[in-house]
């Protein structure tokens, strides 16, 4: 594969695909093509968990079936992984050492999962979830194991924890904080959202500190058979799931010289340092702008296809909600929570911990600020608009 095309992507997650998908609405002629180093078409990752009870929902889960590519005139490179970027000769370098040279370039090349240096943490049966390939793994070994540990109680070891659950293995997540979406909910939200988990069957335990993970015997590829915690207490495990978040996969950028931080730096146009390549999605950050969403990588991909294709679109930083469905309950959270300690907030709150409700509405100096709701969400719209007049 030695090629030209006039905007070349590199990753085929939401953001890259969303560019060609822009790409190709700003310009019907230019070609496109989108590199991905998976072997999956490219699918919904926020929803590969439902694979790990359900294997069989694989393919619902693509974001578009081939014909979709080949009728906008994408190309799509499956299991090809870019090596090398070479802005001065406008060319990347791909793994079976081929080239392809561009016009522009958009590095959209996501998150890996970041895995903590605890002892034992390369043990078998240890491991992380953000491909295609992770779930049909985790689904694998599951078949026949009774036990899980999840570390971390985010939006992904959460959705992960509540489909082992439904598989009927005994799950325990493990948060260091001293409560579930500390930094998402108050106080009250977090135990009605606490006592929802664990109607749904799943141990939680808050401030805890996994310090080693143990195998059979000592040696290191013995299989995981437990955890050993701070406090010395130890829950047995046949799996541990770590998801203690995300590291941006931004090295290629880095090397190519590219201006990187903890993320590959860009305008709001999603430009990076250098003038013909973009950059958008998870391991993008526009002005210190990044939240590791969805909704965030589709807007910014969108932005830097169009931009790639000879257009001039802004990405609008503003803060998106946080929005969690799982557990059997929702979580919609924007704007300033309104901490019971801040006098200066005026509060509507109103809590059922039977139907495991909970709505607060945040006003400061008269003007509405900002919301939680856990369960009931339907009037999350609703208070979205009224934010954003104010
Ligand atoms: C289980 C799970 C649940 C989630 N739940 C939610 C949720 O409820 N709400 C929410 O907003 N977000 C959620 N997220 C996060 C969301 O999925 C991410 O924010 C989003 O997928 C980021 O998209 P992206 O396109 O920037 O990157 P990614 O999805 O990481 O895609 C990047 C792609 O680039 C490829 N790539 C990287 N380097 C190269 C290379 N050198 N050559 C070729 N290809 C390369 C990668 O293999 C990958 O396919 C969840 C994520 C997971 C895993």
């Amino acid at each position: 594969m030695d090629e030209h095309y006039n905007v070349v992507i590199i990753g085929g997650g939401i953001a890259g695909v969303t560019a060609a998908e822009a790409a190709r609405s700003q310009n019907s002629e230019i070609s496109i093509c989108i590199i991905s180093q998976e072997t999956y078409l490219p699918y919904y990752r926020l929803r590969i968990c439902e694979v790990i009870d359900n294997p069989s929902v694989k393919d619902s889960l693509l974001l578009h079936p081939e014909e979709w590519y080949q009728e906008r005139n994408i190309h799509i490179y499956l299991n090809k992984t870019v090596f090398g970027v070479a802005p001065d000769n406008n060319e990347i370098t791909l793994s079976d050492n081929s080239r392809v040279s561009y016009d522009s370039l958009i590095v959209a090349s996501g998150s890996i999962s970041f895995v903590p240096p605890i002892q034992g943490i390369g043990r078998p049966g240890v491991h992380t979830l953000w491909t295609m390939a992770d779930a049909l793994e985790v689904e694998a070994i599951l078949r026949d194991k009774k036990k899980v540990v999840v570390i971390g109680g985010g939006l992904l070891g959460l959705e992960a924890g509540y489909h082992f659950s439904r598989m009927g293995i005994a799950t325990t997540i493990v948060e260091k904080m001293p409560r579930l979406l500390s930094n998402q909910l108050d106080e009250a939200g977090s135990e009605i959202f606490m006592r929802r988990v664990r109607s749904c069957g799943v141990n939680v335990i808050t401030s805890g500190d996994i310090v080693s993970i143990k195998g059979a015997d000592e040696s290191d590829d013995s299989p995981v058979t437990s955890v050993l915690l701070a406090d010395g207490s130890a829950l047995e495990a046949d799996l541990v799931l770590v998801s203690i978040g995300v590291r941006a996969n931004s090295e290629l950028a880095r090397l190519a010289g590219i201006s990187v931080e903890k993320r590959i730096k860009t305008d709001n146009h999603m430009r990076t340092s250098i003038p013909n390549i973009f950059s958008a999605g998870d391991v993008a950050e526009p002005k210190n702008f990044w939240f590791g969403l969805w909704s965030v990588s589709r807007a910014q991909g969108r932005v830097a296809g169009i931009n790639a294709a000879g257009g001039d679109e802004v990405f609008e930083l503003s803060t998106p909600p946080y929005v969690l469905n799982t557990m059997d309950t929702k979580v919609a959270v924007l704007g300033e929570q309104g901490m019971l300690s801040e006098p200066q907030y005026e509060l509507d709150v109103l809590m059922d911990t039977n139907s495991g409700n909970y709505r607060k509405l945040v006003y400061r100096e008269g003007v509405f600020r900002g919301f939680i709701l856990v369960g009931d969400t339907h009037e999350f719209s609703k208070l979205q608009k009224e934010i954003k007049k104010t």
